[in-house]
C-alpha cells in the first residue's frame, strides 16, 4: 500500500490513482530558464526522479510532465543586459539544464511544454476567467486574477486572505483590487517579446503557464502535482485557484513539495547569492556522488550542503562499490527481507533514508557471505545493484567509480607504480616498496594487497 504525504491535507494517503489500476499523471513545475541550475534546484528534480523510478518500477504507468518557463521578467532582463533576443538566453539555459540533468542520470519527463508554445491555450483559459468574474482588466491594461472571488484562496497554504496579506511579500500596486491578486496577462512594453491577445500584445504570467499546460496535457484532475516548498505559496494557490475557477471541480490529488537545500541553514537561492551551479560541483565530484546527496535524506526534509556531506556521499558509494567489485554474475536474490524492507521504506511516502540504510544492510550482508557462499554473496549483489538502480545508483561499473578518470593522475601512471613497487617486493626491497605505497596515498590512491594481486582505489581527496 503506497502512502504519500499530500501538502493540501497535511497528512500522509493511500495512494489511489485516477485511472486505476496503475496509471499515474504527475506534473512537476519546471525550472525559469535565465541562468544555470543550482544544487538547490536539482535536489527538488532528483527527490522527483526517485519518486518517478520508484513508481515505475512498483509497475505504475508513469505520464510525467515537467514544463520550461520561457518566459518571464528574469529572462526578458538577462536578454536586455546581455543585449540579445531573449530566445537566445532560452535556448542558452535550456540546453545546459538538459546537460546538466543527464549528468545526474534524472529521466527525461515525458512532455517537456514551454509556456510560449501554449499561448492560445493561455488566452483561452484567461478569458474564461474574466467571464467567470474571476479576473479583471486593470486600469493600466493588465489582466489580473480577483483572488477575493474564489473562497477556497489559501487552502493549500493553510493561511486565508488576511493572514496571507499580512504574512507575504507581496507587490503592492494601486491597480489591483486586493494585494494579492496576481498578474494573468502582462502589456509588453517597448522591445519586450510579446504575443497578440484581446487585451492587447503582451505575455503571459508564470501562474497561468502552469494551469494551461498541465491541463492541456493531463487534463483539468490528475494524480500528483510537486515543486519545491517555495512554490506553495503563491504558485500553486494561484494555480489551484486559476484550474480549479475554471473547472469548477478538484485539480489535483496530491500536492508533493521537496524541502529545501541549505546552505548555513539557509535556503539555497539566486537572489540571496548562496548558490553553487550543479555543471561547477561537477567538476570536482562525480555525478552518482551529487545524487546520493540530493536523494539519501527524505524528500520533505531540508538538507545541509558542505564539502563535508558531500565526503560523506562519496566514501557511501565508495562502500557500495567495493562490495560490488569482483562479484561473479548472478542473478538479484528474490523473496528477500531486504527487498520487503526497501518496499515498505519507499511506500511509506518514498522514505530514502530508510531505503538507503536497508542498502547498507544488504552490502553488509554481501561482506559476510563472500569469503564462504560466493554464489549467494553475488545474489545480494545482483539486489543490491537492482535497489540502487531504483533509487538511480550503483549503475556503473565498480572499476569505474572505484578508479575514474582524472587527468592529473591516469590509471597508466598509477598501475606503472604499482608495477614498480611489486618489483621492489620481488627483490624483497621492503622500504621502496612503502615509499610508493605512501607516494600512492598522497595521491589519494590506496592500494589493497590479496592473493590476486593487488588492486587498487581512488578516494576523495578532501
Ligand atoms: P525556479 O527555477 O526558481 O522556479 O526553481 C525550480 C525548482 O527548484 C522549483 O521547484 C523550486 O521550488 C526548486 N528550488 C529552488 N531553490 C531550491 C532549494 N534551495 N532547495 C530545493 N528546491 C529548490
Ligand atoms: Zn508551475
Amino acid at each position: 500500500m503506497l502512502k504519500i504525504y499530500n501538502s493540501m491535507t497535511q497528512a500522509k494517503e493511500i495512494f489511489h490513482p485516477l485511472q486505476p489500476p496503475n496509471k499515474v499523471s504527475i506534473y512537476v513545475c519546471g525550472p525559469t530558464v535565465y541562468d544555470f541550475c543550482h544544487i538547490g534546484n536539482g535536489r527538488t528534480y532528483a527527490a522527483f526522479d526517485v519518486i518517478i523510478r520508484y513508481l515505475q518500477w512498483r509497475g505504475f504507468e508513469v505520464t510525467y510532465v515537467r514544463n520550461i518557463t520561457d518566459i518571464d521578467d528574469k529572462i526578458i532582463k538577462r536578454a536586455q543586459e546581455n543585449k540579445e533576443p531573449f530566445e537566445a538566453v532560452v535556448e542558452r539555459f535550456t540546453q545546459a539544464m538538459h546537460e546538466d540533468f543527464t549528468q545526474l542520470g534524472l529521466l527525461s519527463p515525458h512532455h517537456e511544454p514551454r509556456a510560449t508554445d501554449y499561448v492560445p491555450q493561455i488566452i483561452q483559459f484567461i478569458e474564461t476567467l474574466i467571464h467567470h468574474h474571476c479576473a479583471y482588466v486593470a486600469s493600466n491594461g493588465d489582466v489580473y486574477y480577483d483572488v477575493r472571488q474564489f473562497k477556497k484562496y489559501g487552502c493549500l497554504s493553510h493561511h486565508n486572505i488576511d493572514q496571507l496579506e499580512s504574512g507575504a511579500r507581496i507587490e503592492i500596486n494601486d491597480v489591483k483590487r486586493d494585494p494579492l491578486d496576481f498578474v494573468l496577462w502582462k502589456l509588453a512594453k517597448p522591445g519586450e517579446p510579446r504575443w497578440e491577445s484581446p487585451w492587447g500584445a503582451g505575455r503571459p504570467g508564470w501562474h497561468i503557464e502552469c494551469s494551461a499546460m498541465s491541463t492541456a496535457l493531463l487534463g483539468d484532475h490528475f494524480d500528483l502535482h510537486g515543486g519545491g516548498k517555495d512554490l506553495i505559496f503563491p504558485h500553486h494557490e494561484n494555480e489551484i485557484a486559476q484550474s480549479e475557477a475554471i473547472s469548477q471541480k478538484k485539480f489535483v490529488n496530491i500536492w508533493m513539495h521537496a524541502g529545501y537545500l541549505q546552505i548555513e541553514k539557509e535556503k539555497m537561492s539566486k537572489s540571496l547569492g548562496n548558490f553553487f551551479t550543479i555543471r561547477d560541483l561537477l567538476k570536482n565530484n562525480k555525478p552518482e556522488v551529487l545524487r546520493y546527496f540530493m536523494t539519501s535524506s527524505h524528500y520533505r526534509s531540508p538538507v545541509q550542503y558542505s564539502e563535508h556531506a558531500l565526503i560523506q556521499a562519496h566514501n557511501a558509494l565508495q562502500r557500495f562499490y567495493n562490495t560490488l567489485r569482483d562479484l561473479p554474475e548472478a542473478n538479484p536474490l528474490t523473496h528477500s527481507e531486504f527487498e520487503k524492507k526497501f518496499v515498505a521504506a519507499m511506500d511509506d511516502d518514498f522514505n530514502t533514508p530508510i531505503a538507503f540504510s536497508v542498502l547498507f544492510d544488504l552490502a553488509h550482508e554481501v561482506q559476510r557471505l563472500r569469503d564462504n557462499e560466493l554464489s549467494l554473496a553475488a545474489q545480494h549483489g545482483a539486489l543490491l545493484k537492482l535497489l540502487g538502480g531504483v533509487l538511480g545508483i550503483l549503475q556503473d561499473y565498480p572499476e569505474n567509480f572505484l578508479q575514474g578518470e582524472d587527468s592529473t593522475l591516469p590509471a597508466a601512471k598509477i598501475e606503472a607504480l604499482i608495477t614498480a613497487r611489486n618489483q621492489a617486493r620481488t627483490n624483497k626491497q621492503w622500504a621502496e616498496a612503502d615509499r610508493i605505497r605512501d607516494e600512492l596515498l598522497m595521491l589519494s590512491v590506496v592500494l589493497e594487497d590479496s592473493t590476486s594481486g593487488t588492486k587498487w582505489k581512488r578516494i576523495s581527496k578532501k
